[in-house]
């Protein structure tokens, strides 16, 4: 090992005593082991036919679910090249919201075709030339034959929605399309024009879940939902036409930083000093009436005696509101968010048709909905236990991710798998244009590509190599792009016609960057751990999932 250089004669050691290193092909080797059970762990769960994971953690917390993202993160991978296919999913989970499984699979499976050439003396550099132009023809191609869809194309975002949820289990039963209307409905509402543009920030659609009841009863709030009880008992429960005051700052006296201490000698004094401040409590609260609002959110705290004043004129307070719910707060009412008292004008109210408290499966929670058009919505998830509420949020918040996608981009191609087997073919044609050495590996791309129906059908029970078979031929002839595997009747068929359809951009981002991390990972020829061997064995503590169904590395 390397760990040591020459210097005048004299060893010089170079990296500490324990810390391992992997030269050349065994850096590669190990890597592309490393990547491919990453993307064969996740594998399993592809489409609604898919199966889910259960995850239990040290603490022995359970988690059931069927996203990519979710699988990866409570594995808690520690091999390096492991991290960086989890980075795939994380990026694909924060540029789309949708498509991490199929990211990350791609990754995996680009990089063992990639492992293949490097074994038939194929430079890696050549297959990661091969690799980026593969990529970029992709991408142009899903430019060129996407679908185009609108704002106002209600019943195609709705048939995204429910295929991007569908593929959770929870997404299955009567709740499915209903869902989808929901996701569509709060996308559409918070959706803005910028320059032209339509910008739809996700920050600004609230998912909010408490377990009890049904996902039936999952419900848009066009407002928020703020997890907090009003502050005090006397305060009314309900305000309709509520004028809403933000206060970021306190409703208490200020406690001095130093210990300054006061010294109170006589009774007298100690009923002044508490008169003072009761007297600076109620300045503060008659600023609040006089500005005209009615209900009040406060990021900071709010004083007993401040509360008892104000629930003496009848005004609703929530004391210690997230900052988040405060931002979204002001989107929905139109508030304006008060640094001071003493700016608090009535110009800074907002507006809400209701703030009520109700109570939800024990707990007291603060609905402030049937806003004026409001650029912040909640989506309240309900299902009957945790583990399903939990996966029903994972499922909404795809839905709201591919939704936004389709609007943002105004595209969509047909899924199933068809996308994937129409890139395959044309890429394959391609290749035989370009030639040389690089030709086998666009070729490999193409066969790489092929992950995604080749999963669907083995999900759904097909023969899989029949499936490519048939598919292939299929899309070699004209009208032939749209077909892709049928997972529930076990054929191949027409998928925009059956209404599988996803945002253009789930497939761009995947390719980008699954093809970007098996460049990456590809142009390792040495590395260094001072953490020491465990960590860069693919058999070592921090290495290899095997038990996930990931140590078949065929
Ligand atoms: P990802 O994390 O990649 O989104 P999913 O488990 O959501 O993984 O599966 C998405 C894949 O399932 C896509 O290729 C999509 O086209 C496919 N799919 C979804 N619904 C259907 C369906 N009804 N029939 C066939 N394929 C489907
Ligand atoms: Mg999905």
């Amino acid at each position: 090992m390397v760990t040591e250089a020459q210097m005048g004669g004299e060893r010089v050691l170079i990296l500490p005593e324990g810390a391992s290193r992997l030269l050349g092909r065994d850096a590669q080797r190990t890597n592309i082991a490393v990547a491919y059970a990453i993307g064969n762990a996740v594998r399993t769960t592809l489409g609604p036919r898919g199966m889910d994971k259960m995850l239990v953690s040290e603490m022995g917390d359970i988690v059931i679910t069927n996203d990519g993202a979710t699988i990866l993160e409570e594995m808690n991978v520690e091999h390096p090249a492991a991290k960086i296919m989890v980075e795939i999913a994380k990026t694909q989970d924060k540029e789309v919201g949708d498509g991490t499984t199929t990211a990350v699979m791609l990754g995996g499976e680009l990089l063992k075709r990639a492992g293949d050439l490097l074994d038939q003396n194929i430079h890696a550099s050549t297959v990661i030339k091969g690799y980026k132009g593969a990529a970029a023809y992709c991408e142009k191609m899903l430019r060129d034959i996407s679908y185009k869809v609108t704002l106002e194309d209600t019943d195609t975002l709705e048939k995204i929605a429910s295929i991007s949820m569908g593929s959770k289990t929870v997404g299955f039963g009567k709740a499915k399309d209903k869902l989808g209307k929901l996701v569509v409905s709060a996308v559409r509402q918070v959706a803005e024009k910028k320059d032209g543009k339509i910008v739809i920030d996700d920050d600004f659609i609230k998912v909010e879940k408490k377990e009890g009841g049904d996902l039936d009863d999952t419900q848009l709030i066009n407002g928020v939902l703020v997890d907090k009880e009003i502050a005090h008992p006397g305060m009314p429960k309900k305000v309709e036409s509520a004028r809403i005051a933000l206060v970021d700052s306190a409703l208490e006296i200020e406690k001095t930083e130093t210990d300054a201490k006061i010294q109170i000698t006589s009774p007298e004094q100690m009923e002044s000093f508490l008169k003072q401040e009761e007297k600076m409590l109620r300045e503060m609260v008659d600023k609040i009436v006089a500005s005209g609002a009615n209900v009040v959110f406060c990021q900071k705290g709010i004083d007993d005696v401040a509360q008892h004043f104000l629930a003496k004129k009848g005004i609703v307070a929530v004391r210690r509101v997230k900052k988040s719910d405060m931002e979204k707060l002001a989107k929905a009412t139109g508030a304006k968010l008060a640094t001071s008292l003493d700016d608090l004008s009535v110009k800074d109210l907002g507006y809400a048709g209701l703030v009520e408290e109700r109570k939800i499966a024990g707990e007291q929670m603060v609905f402030v909905e049937k806003c004026k058009d409001p650029k912040s919505v909640t989506i309240f998830v309900r299902a009957s236990t945790e583990h399903v509420v939990n996966e029903g949020e994972r499922a909404i918040v795809d839905g709201i991710g591919a939704v936004s996608s389709a609007i943002e981009e105004g595209e969509y191609v047909a899924g199933g798998g068809s996308i994937e087997m129409h890139m395959a073919v044309e890429l394959r044609k391609y290749a035989t244009e370009i030639g040389g050495r690089e030709q086998l590996a666009i070729q490999a791309f193409a066969d790489a590509l092929e992950v995604v129906p080749r999963t669907l059908a083995e999900s759904a029970g097909m023969d899989a190599i029949d499936t490519l078979v048939e598919l292939r031929t299929r899309h070699k002839k004209v009208d032939g792009r749209d077909i892709g595997v049928d997972v529930y009747n076990g054929k191949v068929a027409d998928m925009k016609r059956l209404g599988v359809i996803e945002p253009t951009k789930v497939k761009t981002q995947a390719i980008a960057s699954a093809s970007e991390a098996a460049a990456m990972l590809l142009r390792i020829d040495d590395m260094i751990s001072s953490k020491g061997k465990a960590h860069m064995g693919p058999g070592g503590p921090g290495g290899m999932p095997g038990g996930m169904g990931g140590g078949d590395y065929e």
